[in-house]
């Protein structure tokens, strides 16, 4: 099963976070400062997953001998596991250990939730706020005493955890960057595939660092090895007479949750149909970075050519972000331009705006076009922070309900001036009394 590892510095409640997690008395609870424990792990379970919870020893990022080794063990812990509880004390904030916590989980890339613990009274709040500065998404405010806000965070944890793949092998993590390939029947996507790994294949045993998935392909673009999910739902062509629409979204659905980047795959050759509607949707829901490409290019001429800049600007309007690449499967014209889009457009996915630098730019958006005057009152913004990548998301800290206009026009101009072609971005409201 999928292991969370849930660290933190000594004395912030891991230890009764676990008990109350595993609702046994199994884990240890130490009141000692700094007291080294190697990595104990439990098997748990919510909401029907089943998973498998690390506890680790306190971190200490500067500390000799006993205490070096316990935060090895946390790192290592991190290193194992497929997400990771991060425990702060919600009464004290971040301390400066803390903040070396959170350059270690930055450089893992793994999924992170923030806890901040000891918060037994709804009026103990206040520290907790400032923790969203640490980037790493919003603070869950939990009671491990109590056990109050362990079911939010229990919820949220499991939903980080990777699905079991299909063959019962995990979601491969690091390695290669995964693509999915999707679009509907006869756009082309096995030919395309066919035309970009040629003789090119890359032969899986000899990529370091990836789990062996026979339903996956390694294909060299662009200098670079990248790993084209869940290819042999595309080579295995379906020829069911009934169903076969669904089969292919559930295909489509597999793959998107396996990538990190969807290229949607139309063709020149018809209108966007309501099938490839439905598909660029699903892109779009799953959060992943996107590149459209048109197939077929061969078969273009002066007159589709017209009807189809027409198209897109009605059809594709709400992915205008997305680079196109057009291509065609058969001459293999463009397949080099696929991998430089793949690359701008997971760049964007990636992107992290310091919050100095957002909330500069905000005030001078703020500055230069206000929040128009609605019934005598114009709520402000006080604050913004990015709390996480892959997508990026934005949270503005509001004195109230933003105009969804004017919510639209900060996030056009978001990413208009830090880039993010390729990639969705999104922008919540926390509205602060
Ligand atoms: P898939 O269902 O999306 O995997 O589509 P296929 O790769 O099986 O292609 C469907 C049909 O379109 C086949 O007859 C291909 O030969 C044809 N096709 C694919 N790519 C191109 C292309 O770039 N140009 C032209 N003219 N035909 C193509």
């Amino acid at each position: 099963p999928p292991a969370l590892a849930v660290i933190g510095r000594p004395n912030v409640g891991k230890s009764t976070l676990v008990n109350r997690i595993t609702r046994s008395k199994e884990a240890v609870v130490e009141d000692v400062p700094g007291v080294t424990r190697d990595r104990v792990s439990y098997d748990a379970e919510w909401n029907g997953k089943d998973f498998t919870l690390v506890d680790t020893g306190g971190w200490e990022q500067d500390a000799r001998g006993m205490h070096k080794r316990v935060a090895e063990q946390a790192e290592m812990a991190v290193d194992e596991a497929d997400a990771v509880v991060f425990v702060v004390d919600g009464l004290v904030g971040a301390t400066a250990v803390d903040e070396a916590v959170v350059r270690m989980l930055r450089r893992k890339k793994k999924p992170v939730l923030l806890v901040a613990n000891k918060i037994d009274a709804p009026s103990q709040m206040s520290e907790v706020y400032s923790l969203w500065n640490l980037g790493l998404g919003e603070p869950y405010p939990v009671s491990a005493l109590h056990g109050t806000g362990t079911g939010d965070l229990l919820d949220a944890a499991v939903k980080a955890l990777p699905e079991f793949a299909e063959h019962g092998g995990m979601i491969p993590t690091g390695g290669p960057r995964r693509v999915a390939l999707v679009g509907r029947p006869n756009v082309g996507k096995s030919s395309l595939l066919n035309k970009l790994a040629g003789s090119e294949r890359v032969v899986v045993d000899s990529v370091a660092g990836t789990t062996m998935d026979p339903v996956d392909e390694f294909i060299e673009l662009g200098g670079e090895t990248w790993r084209f999910v869940d290819t042999a739902g595309i080579r295995r062509r379906q020829h069911m007479a009934s169903g076969s629409e669904y089969y292919a979204m559930l295909r489509t659905q597999r793959a998107l949750d396996k990538a990190e980047v969807a290229v949607v795959l139309l063709s020149v050759e018809e209108p966007v149909s309501e099938q490839d509607v439905r598909i660029i949707q699903m892109a779009v829901d799953s959060g992943r970075a996107l590149v459209v490409a048109y197939n077929k290019w061969d078969l273009m001429d002066e007159e589709r050519r017209y009807y189809l800049e027409r198209e897109v600007t009605r059809d594709l309007a709400h992915i205008a972000w997305a680079p196109r690449v057009n291509v065609s499967a058969l001459t293999g014209w463009h397949k080099d331009k696929l991998a430089p889009a793949l690359d701008t457009a997971l760049t964007s996915w990636g992107r992290r705006i310091s919050t100095g630098r957002l909330n500069a730019f905000l005030g001078e958006l703020v500055a230069a076009t206000p929040h128009p005057v609605r019934g005598g009152k114009q709520p402000r913004i006080l604050f913004a922070t990015q709390p996480s990548t892959r997508p990026p998301r934005f949270v503005l800290f509001t004195t109230g309900f933003l105009d969804p206009g004017y919510r639209r026009f900060i996030t056009r101009r978001l990413r208009e001036t830090f880039d993010f072609t390729g990639s969705p971005i999104e922008v919540s409201m926390r509205v602060r009394e």
